[in-house]
């Protein structure tokens, strides 16, 4: 049975509201210590509980399928990620029909529940994997064109843009997991309006609103991906923030790009929703202008409907205000067609590889996916409920980034990546 006909009839045992991001509609994986300490192992969140793979994998749960997955009790996806769609497929069918109301094989064994589900409030969440390489894409036409106008250029897209997704190697050492303090970082940077640097703490630290996606299956160097495999090679999705330092960004970008004002800090939030939970939110993306070349066209729906939310809490605030809302079915790129492309060269892409899809901006001023376009560049400064005002980050700044899809009755959410700002 497909997922798309199982999403509006399945239900579980384990009660979950219509408003969790975890039904057993999604099942994303990700990698826990239990509050009792031990090893980290993969484990799946279901409801307010993470399922432990690793335990129902001992007590044989997972013996006799077709396709048998890795080791469970292990600390990264790494293993899980390279085995493919037949492996991703046969886990998550046995994992969603043990969950089920009417499968008594977990619901009825006390014991074997008492070991395997642990309050998700009480576990250690990790990084979901050991991330070799990370890339960041710059595939939103909004937020491109955005900043275009910013630095005042009159036709805001450059030239190459509609052509390919724009594209950087990012720093894959400093991705950190949601809930890790971000330390200011210093640097070089030139006043504005100067052309003598000055060093320091950065002065217009800045968040990215992104997802990005874990690869699966790598392809060998030499051997690029056809856009029509493309999709086989994507695990699953996460929240991005691509923490920035605009002061330093503007003054080292040129002419090789994005260096020093975005290697101090990736954070990423700790579950992966498999593509196969996203399958009933696939939509159409925009359309494409001119039409790319032959190895970055691709005749099916390569977007996704995922609503994306941008929450500020300062120091003196006592809870998030929304400050931003947009949509990951905005992007101007595909997954598909970013991997396709970094591939082309023959680049090889491992298990585990972060794939971020760069700043994801809607068309209105409070759809942004970053402070640099919100108060544009510090010209306007956001208002907030405390009466603070915010042009960029400062110290004691709580931000987080949430996104789901609403389906009929449940949502297949991502939870949440969350960041202070610490000087
Ligand atoms: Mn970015």
């Amino acid at each position: 049975m497909s997922d798309s006909c199982l999403t509006m009839t399945i239900q579980s045992f384990i009660n979950v509201s219509p408003d969790s991001h975890f039904p057993i509609q999604n099942l994303p994986y990700g990698i826990f210590s239990p509050p009792t300490g031990g090893a980290p192992r993969v484990g799946v969140a279901i409801g307010d509980w993470v399922l432990d793979l690793a335990r129902l994998q001992a007590a044989g749960l997972f013996a006799g399928m077709m396709v048998e997955p890795p080791d469970f009790a292990t600390s990264s996806l790494n293993a899980f990620m390279d085995g493919g769609t037949a492996v991703w497929q046969a886990t998550r069918q046995t994992v969603q029909t043990l969950l089920r109301r009417d499968n008594p094989t977990l619901r009825d064994d006390a014991q074997l529940r008492r070991q395997a589900f642990w309050p998700l409030a009480d576990v250690t969440l990790h990084l979901p994997a050991q991330i070799g390489d990370y890339t960041d894409f710059y595939s939103s036409i909004e937020h491109a064109s955005n900043v275009g106008r910013i630095f005042g250029r009159d036709v805001p897209l450059l030239e190459n843009w509609r052509h390919l997704p724009v594209g950087y190697h990012g720093r894959a050492s400093s991705v950190v997991n949601s809930g890790a303090p971000i330390h200011r970082p210093s640097g070089q940077w030139a006043p504005r309006g100067t052309a003598v640097p000055h060093f320091g703490p950065t002065q217009e630290l800045d968040f990215e609103l992104e997802m990005g996606f874990f690869i699966g299956p790598g392809n060998a160097l030499g051997q690029p991906v056809p856009i029509a495999q493309a999709e086989a090679h994507i695990f699953g999705l996460a929240l991005v923030n691509d923490w920035s330092a605009r002061d330093i960004q503007r003054w080292e970008y040129r002419p090789l790009g994005p260096f020093l004002a975005k290697n101090f800090a990736t954070s990423i939030s700790p579950w992966v929703v498999p593509l196969a939970a996203l399958a009933p939110f696939r939509v159409p993306g925009p359309a494409q202008e001119p039409s790319p070349l032959p190895y970055l066209q691709a005749d099916w729906p390569g977007a996704f409907d995922i609503y994306l939310e941008v929450q500020l809490q300062t120091a003196v605030m006592h809870e998030p205000v929304t400050i931003s809302h947009s949509n990951f079915r905005h992007l101007y790129w595909s997954m598909a067609q970013q991997l396709a492309h970094h591939t082309i060269t023959g680049c090889n892409l491992r298990p585990g590889d972060l794939l971020a899809s760069g700043t994801i901006s809607g068309s209105t001023s409070d759809s942004c996916g970053s402070l640099l376009e919100l108060a544009w560049n510090g010209s306007r400064p956001i208002v907030l409920p405390s009466g603070e005002t915010r042009a960029f980050l400062q110290d004691g700044d709580r931000l987080t980034l949430t996104g789901w899809c609403q389906g009929d009755g449940y949502r297949v959410g991502f939870g949440a990546v969350t960041g202070v700002v610490v000087a």
